[in-house]
């Protein structure tokens, strides 16, 4: 790290520390502050969300349980505006996917009735 290196320290909710954010400034103090900001505060929510996540929280998509150690995404909300919070990562994306699918399904063809013979 050089001198001059701007370090953030987030620590979790017992004092541990759970991650670095160390940035060389390149810009003068405020245009660092206005480009990396927005950055940092995504980063820290979702190290908020995951810090304070209670193992076993249902999964919003799956309603199965939620651990640290799984895959987890940050749920967009679907319109945009937000995180709703933490998801699988399997399942965000799943239903990411569904969503695509959801507006390809006017195209496929309707399911072709049994005939009574
Ligand atoms: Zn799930």
């Amino acid at each position: 790290m050089e001198p001059g290196d701007l370090v953030y320290t987030l620590a979790g909710p017992h004092g541990n520390t759970i991650a670095h954010f160390a940035w060389t400034p390149k810009q003068p103090g405020a245009e660092i502050v206005h480009s990396v900001v927005p950055f940092i505060a995504v980063a820290l929510a979702g190290f908020a969300l995951l810090a304070a996540l209670v193992p076993g929280t249902p999964c919003p998509h799956c309603h199965r349980p939620m651990h640290p150690s799984m895959a987890l995404d940050l749920d967009h909300a679907d319109d945009r505006s937000g995180y709703r919070g933490l998801a699988h990562a399997s399942c965000n994306r799943r239903a990411g996917a569904n969503k695509r699918n959801a507006a390809r399904a006017n195209t496929t063809l309707a399911p072709v009735k049994s005939r009574k013979w």
